[in-house]
């Protein structure tokens, strides 16, 4: 159930030149892998802490390139994002985690996807509109979906994304930042906001359990995001020790290697029906 073949093909970066020909080569593949379906989705539970429910899951990308093998997310995303692949990325993303939240829904199991989007989609004039529209398409109301944009993301163009995110959230589509923690963003901007949950990132949350100076920051954020208006999410929970004292400190949501690694959607059925908490 584990990700197998995690050992990055280190040699990408290396050879990031915008314009060099190995990454034209891959821009072309990764072109021709949306139109030919095949990358491949992988989902990571969310976990209501006070009850233990499965709430969600995290939608991940993965692309299995015939020659090189795994490309990790963050090597082909960026690329993805300068060169406007982005856009029709996004949107097979979402349709497929959307195509996944129905049939969890037939299943019995009315979660929410939380899709990760880009600062360049914010910049889409219709993008509100597209995701209603793929919503409706799949049958789900709109609170099925929740929409992960990076706080950095926000930060590149704040004006803009501040009305691009007022858009969504006025749509009625539920919006979290990402990474939160990472970023540069004043108190006064975060205060702003039109989201409904804050991520906390996981640098802060994973070793939280030997490390009180990242217990006290992940505990002030926790209280601070309540205190404003937003519900907390917090990535990277490997341990059981981590997980106790965020339910301790009323965090609402987890999600981690503790509870499971992003798998394929044929594994999930069979975690859940293993998935118990105490
Ligand atoms: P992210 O949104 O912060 O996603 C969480 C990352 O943390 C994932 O890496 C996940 O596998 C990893 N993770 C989850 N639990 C743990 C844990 O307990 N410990 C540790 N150490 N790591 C954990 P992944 O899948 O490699 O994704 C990397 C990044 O790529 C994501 O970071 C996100 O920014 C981006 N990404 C992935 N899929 C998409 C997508 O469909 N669209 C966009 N725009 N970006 C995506
Ligand atoms: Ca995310
Ligand atoms: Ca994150
Ligand atoms: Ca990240």
């Amino acid at each position: 159930q584990a990700e197998s073949g995690v050992s990055h093909v280190a040699t990408y970066t290396e050879s990031m030149n915008p314009y060099s020909e190995r990454r034209l080569t891959l821009m072309t593949e990764l072109r021709r892998a949306i139109r030919e379906d095949s990358l491949a989705l992988y989902f990571q539970p969310q976990v209501r802490l006070s009850s233990g429910e499965v709430c969600g899951f995290e939608v991940l990308l993965r692309w299995n390139h015939p020659e090189h093998g795994f490309i990790p997310p963050d090597e082909f995303i960026p690329m993805a994002e300068q060169t406007g692949l982005i856009q029709p990325l996004t949107q097979w993303v979402l349709d497929r985690a959307l195509l996944f939240g129905a049939a969890m829904d037939g299943a019995g199991y009315p979660v929410r996807m939380a899709v990760n989007i880009s600062a360049r989609n914010l910049e889409e004039p219709a993008f509100a509109e597209l995701v209603q529209e793929l919503l409706e398409r799949h049958g789900l109301p709109t609170g099925r979906l929740i929409l992960e944009v990076t706080e950095t993301a926000t930060m590149v163009n704040p004006v803009n994304a501040l009305q691009a995110l007022r858009g969504l959230y006025d749509a009625g589509i539920r919006l979290a930042i990402d990474d939160f923690g990472t970023g540069y963003s004043s108190l006064s901007y975060i205060r702003k906001l039109p989201v409904h949950e804050i991520k906390i990132d996981r640098s802060f949350v994973r070793e939280m359990d030997a490390n009180r100076e990242d217990a006290t920051i992940v505990r002030t954020t926790i209280n601070m995001c309540h205190d404003l208006g937003f519900e907390v999410v917090a990535e990277g929970v490997e341990s059981d020790d981590t997980s106790q004292l965020l339910r301790n400190m009323q965090c609402d949501i987890m999600q981690g290697y503790h509870l499971s690694r992003p798998m394929p959607e044929a594994h999930v059925a069979g975690w859940l029906s293993t998935w118990y908490y105490t």
